[in-house]
């Protein structure tokens, strides 16, 4: 079986914790690698190797890291099918899923090739008199970055783009559920001209995440997983004085209008609520038709539409509309998910619970679920299932609808399906959530705006990538200078020549 390594000092290197962890194929349910979990003292000697690094990347100009971001473009798209085709194995989604996670990642990496423009600081001339005022963007020095298992290209690249053009060193702890890409793009960073040791990849679990957290000369952490990790992570990495960023779950609701075009609304919801089977945190969840005739003409449309989808592994070619989840484990809580929705009365419209892949026995296939007549009170409705399952909780007014959505802890994303401009406006002002989507039901911003949730979905005050990453990245220090001696009365120059 396959033994897989860290990233230290620009090479593969073993664990040496004797702890590893299986990585499992999830369409067949095989172990096919293990990995090493990192102890505390492997951490802290990364750290250590990683701060010697950083000084004289810290120190190369702007320009020079933003040229390493441009060969790290050129990489990805050279080794996209091999990326797409290592993820997929690990993580399950199809392979068109997979080059969208690596394109997603890519497109933030191309956005930092400009970071020498993103980081040219401001300058106040004659902030007074003689007196000049200026302020730049330094590196922290080394910072940390822990990954989920659902996007293990895109995130770990949301992170090191930003975190490695802004000067820093980087500590990576991505997923042990999928640990495989980001090894490769460690790889491909090391050829592209990164320096040794500015880069680490360490792998491990809660022990890792802790020594991290616990670390004094790691200056920021940012995170991404589930929200009672995110906080976890937030109140210890900020106890212990460090700049922290975590984002968390979600419980997405799209709100359809009795005014939407139905087809498409019902389009939307299929493939934002089963896509990558719902392993995504700006999957829709939740749908809200504002009254009966709305529901009924939804369900309607999007019963035929959900029993087509294809269910199957990655290797079953382009038309698979998605994958197994995870782990048995994630398989499992899903399905007790779903039973406690039918045990507390809510409809459950198409049935999944008996999905079996002919020859995938042992996959953690599940099939496609749609509840009607849900509830707020219901554990489906307050719980991120993470799963191939959609909610429809009827609502009888845009009122109503709204407050549902202000209501829910989560504030990650959200949209609104109609033809009513004033509706739209209203929801996009008034709504307490991060991400709105008008007539888009997974409004994912690009790379040079700014990603993050609202409420329990985000914990610090700057978002992923785009400008807010280049602040998270570094500290702003501003200089006031002063020289009175060149003036004179009268405003003109005196130069004094020195004997
Ligand atoms: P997770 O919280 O289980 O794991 C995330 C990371 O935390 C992993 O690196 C893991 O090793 C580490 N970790 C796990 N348990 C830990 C513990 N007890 N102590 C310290 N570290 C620990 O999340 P996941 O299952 O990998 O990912 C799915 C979750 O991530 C979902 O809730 C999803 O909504 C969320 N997510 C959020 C966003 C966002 O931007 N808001 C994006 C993607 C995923």
């Amino acid at each position: 079986m396959q033994e897989l390594t860290h990233w230290i000092n620009g090479k593969h290197v073993k664990g040496t914790s004797g702890r590893f962890a299986d990585v499992y194929n999830p369409a067949t349910g095989e172990v096919q690698a293990k990995v090493p979990l990192a102890s505390r003292s492997e951490l802290d000697a990364a750290v250590a190797d990683a701060a010697r690094a950083q000084a004289a990347w810290g120190a190369t100009n702007p320009q020079r890291r933003g040229r390493v971001m441009m060969a790290m473009v050129g990489l990805i798209n050279r080794d996209m099918d091999k990326l797409a085709e290592a993820l997929s194995r690990e993580h399950g989604k199809t392979l068109p899923d997979a080059r969208g996670d690596v394109q997603r990642g890519l497109e933030v990496i191309e956005y930092c090739i400009n970071a020498a423009q993103m980081l040219k600081g401001e300058f106040t001339d004659s902030a007074g008199p003689g007196i000049d005022m200026y302020s730049m963007r330094q590196p922290l020095g080394v910072v940390a970055g822990i990954t989920p298992f659902n996007f293990p290209a895109m995130i770990p690249l949301w992170k090191l783009g930003p975190g490695l053009s802004c000067g820093n060193a980087f500590i990576l702890k991505p997923s042990e559920r999928d640990p495989s890409v980001p090894l490769m793009l460690a790889e491909l960073f090391k050829e592209a001209g990164l320096p040794d040791g500015v880069l680490q990849v360490v792998n491990g679990d809660k022990e890792s995440v802790d020594a991290i957290l616990d670390n004094e000369t790691i200056q920021a952490v940012g995170f991404v997983g589930s929200t009672p990790i995110a906080q976890y992570i937030y109140g210890r990495g900020c106890t212990n004085g460090k700049r922290v960023q975590c984002f968390g779950g979600a419980k997405n609701h799209m709100i359809i209008m009795p005014d939407a075009d139905m087809d498409q609304a019902a389009d939307a919801l299929v493939g934002a609520g089963y896509g990558a089977a719902g392993e995504r945190c700006m999957a829709i969840s939740v749908a809200v038709p504002v009254g009966d005739k709305t529901a009924d003409a939804l369900i309607e449309r999007l019963v035929p539409r959900i029993e087509k989808l294809k269910v199957g592994p990655y290797t079953a070619g382009n038309d698979i509309d998605y994958g197994p989840v995870v782990t048995a484990a994630a398989k499992q809580n899903i399905l007790r998910l779903v039973q406690s929705g039918v045990d507390q009365g809510a409809k459950l419209v198409v049935d999944g619970r008996d999905f079996k892949l002919q020859g995938y026995e042992n996959g953690y296939f599940v099939g496609p679920h749609l509840f009607d007549n849900v509830t707020t009170d219901m554990d489906i409705y307050k719980t991120e299932i993470f799963g191939p399952v959609l909610s429809t909780v009827r609502a009888k007014s845009y009122e109503e609808a709204i407050g549902l959505a202000m209501d829910h802890e989560y504030g990650n994303g959200t949209a609104i399906f109609t033809r009513d401009g004033d509706a739209a406006r209203d929801f996009a002002s008034r709504i307490n959530i991060g991400m709105v989507g008008i007539n888009v039901p997974i409004p994912v911003p690009l790379a040079y705006h700014t990603f993050g949730g609202w409420k329990k979905s985000g914990f610090g005050d700057l978002n992923q990538h785009g400008p807010d990453a280049f602040r998270f990245y570094t500290r702003t220090k501003t200089v006031t200078s002063r020289w009175p001696s060149g003036l004179k009365e009268g405003g003109e120059f005196h130069f004094k020549a020195m004997d």
